[in-house]
């Protein structure tokens, strides 16, 4: 994902608003890679704007997602996870107790048997591994 300033001129130039709420999401996501859900990042922006909308924060990560800003992820936790690291691409680690989700890379990514190329071209693989973290492992 690009830097807010960037952002500020990129959602300008496809006409887009930007409003101090859109850029304090701007900041709140770059370079983050907590993988927050909407409300988390709703909670964020409210230290920084007591007024921020709920509707706002979705309209904004939706208006990223279009522009290939962030990924949008159903992990299996509940919510969508807002993902900014759209620069690499990469598989996740995800806690299924607390919901703590990380990057991975892997050396190798699975490749479908030529069997089931046979009737199906794929072109993007997501890997999941489900666990608990250490803190929940340690029962924290
Ligand atoms: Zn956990
Ligand atoms: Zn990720």
């Amino acid at each position: 994902m690009q830097t807010s300033a960037e952002l500020t001129t990129l959602f300008r130039d496809r006409g887009l608003r930007v409003t101090p709420q859109r850029q304090a999401i701007f900041r709140l996501l770059h370079g983050n890679d907590r993988h927050p859900t909407v409300d988390a990042l709703h909670e964020a922006a409210r230290v920084e704007m007591p007024t921020i909308s709920l509707k706002t924060v979705y309209q904004t990560v939706h208006d990223l997602e279009a522009l290939g800003q962030v990924s949008l992820l159903d992990l299996g936790t509940g919510s969508v996870r807002v993902d900014p690291n759209v620069e690499s691409d990469h598989h996740h680690v995800v806690c299924s107790s607390c919901g703590l989700v990380h990057d991975v890379d892997l050396s190798e990514v699975p490749k479908l048997a030529p069997r089931y190329r046979k009737d199906f071209q794929p072109d993007a693989v997501d890997v999941i591994f489900r666990g608990v973290c250490n803190d929940c492992a340690a029962g924290a």
